[in-house]
């Protein structure tokens, strides 16, 4: 159920350029986080069905697919576990992202998690958040994770069109979502993400409109909205589809949903995000402080050290890797100084916080023409200063994408 963002995606990251055939995990002994405290993004690589917008690692579950799937994540986390330094780190978050997680039963994912909490250290609030799919949930599923120990839900809703919904390939409709968010809240989830998409195809402005102010009359504590994008590996992406919006519809959607969030308090923290105050998400603000986190599961990628990486991304290959007895490691890239500068540049310019301002300016240093491409985002109100720091306007964010290509 994960959703393409305006700014690049964050879970398909590639990782580098460096590749191989044969499973790389030694890699991972041999760089150990610099932080004590990472995160744990865990990539369960299954659907029900195919949305058509789709480019994430996944493939329609089938029968034994999801036993054998967990037997490899559990030997994949005791590798993990018996790395020389993972005594040293505690997680503080861990995302259980996909794909669709809410397909595990409850007690599948209370089982993952001892797994993890008994190779691994948490902090004492650690974030622990599954995605769910409307239609995969029930009061009782959720009352199990929450059990478990999650204590966020990320609510994939996308549309509350029953026109739409179909044609995107999602198998809920509108009251479906509805009754899923008032399962997570009886469940006792008090800290409840909703995920929305726009630029949609048959969705104009009114029919936006009132998803948003339905959604937010629900009282959602976080709120992900992210502008549709053909990407490459998806049906759509091959295909084409018809009906989309234009740009300036696009826009305006981007604007309705900026202004009704803020009048419901929510802040616009992130490009694409929205929260109560105290209800950002603390996993995804690991990536966009472009700190250190592990990845587990088929194509999961990670970070640490100075090293991003990423696992065998065909499940039935990353099965037989671990049952072989290797971490999974397909690929790896040691980021270059100038690399590092440009993600921490581009990740944290995605956040309303935004960056210090002298790390922009280790980038222009010497670089005349990029510096006059920041002056004028400067002029135009793009990109603001605030004491030491420096951070894009909500007209920043939605043009962001030219700006991050200047950065990199
Ligand atoms: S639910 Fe749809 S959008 Fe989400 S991962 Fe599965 S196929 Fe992709």
């Amino acid at each position: 159920m994960s959703t393409p963002s305006p700014a690049g995606g964050l879970r398909q990251m590639r990782p580098g350029s460096v590749s191989a055939d044969n499973p790389q995990g030694s890699v991972l002994a041999d760089n150990a986080p610099e932080a004590r405290e990472l995160g744990l993004y865990v990539h369960v690589p299954f659907c029900a069905k195919r949305c058509g917008y789709c480019s994430f690692n996944t493939a329609p579950l089938e029968d034994g697919a999801m036993v054998r799937y967990l037997e490899a994540l559990r030997r994949e986390i005791d590798l993990l576990g018996a790395l020389a330094w993972a005594p040293r780190v505690r997680l503080s978050t861990i995302f259980l992202g996909g794909g669709t997680p809410s397909l595990l039963t409850a007690d599948e994912l209370a089982a993952m998690l001892d797994r993890i909490r008994s190779h691994f250290e948490l902090v004492a609030d650690a974030e622990i958040t599954v995605e769910c799919n409307p239609e995969s949930v029930t009061r009782d599923k959720l009352a199990g994770y929450r059990t478990a120990g999650v204590n966020r839900l990320s609510l994939g809703v996308q549309s509350l069109d029953d026109s739409i919904l179909p044609r995107l390939g999602r198998l809920h409709d509108a009251r479906g979502a509805r009754a899923a968010f008032e399962a997570a809240r009886e469940a006792g989830c008090d800290n409840l993400s909703v995920d929305l998409m726009y630029g949609l195809p048959g969705l104009d402005l009114d029919g936006w409109t009132r998803a948003v102010e339905a959604v937010l009359d629900w009282q959602p504590d976080h709120l992900s909205a992210y502008g549709l994008t053909l990407d490459a590996g998806s049906l759509w992406g091959a295909a084409g589809i018809e009906g989309l919006p234009t740009e300036d519809t696009q826009v305006d959607q981007y604007w309705r949903l900026a202004r009704a969030a803020a009048a419901r308090g929510l802040e616009h923290y992130e490009i694409s995000n929205y929260a109560r105050r105290g209800f950002r998400s603390r996993h995804n603000q690991i990536y966009w402080h472009a700190a250190e986190y592990l990845a587990a599961g088929p194509g999961a990628c990670g970070f640490v050290g100075r090293m991003r990486y990423a696992n065998v991304k065909a499940t039935p290959r990353y099965c037989e890797t671990l049952a072989g007895g290797d971490l999974p490691v397909a690929s790896f890239e040691h980021l270059s100084e100038r690399q590092r500068l440009g993600e921490r540049l581009i990740l944290g310019l995605r956040v309303s916080d935004g960056i210090p301002a002298a790390l922009l300016e280790t980038r222009l240093d010497g670089d005349s023409r990029l510096r006059g491409f920041v002056d004028e985002w400067r002029a135009r109100t793009l990109l603001v200063d605030t004491g030491d720091r420096v951070r894009l306007t909500e007209a920043g964010f939605l043009l962001s994408d030219a700006l991050f290509v200047e950065l990199l």
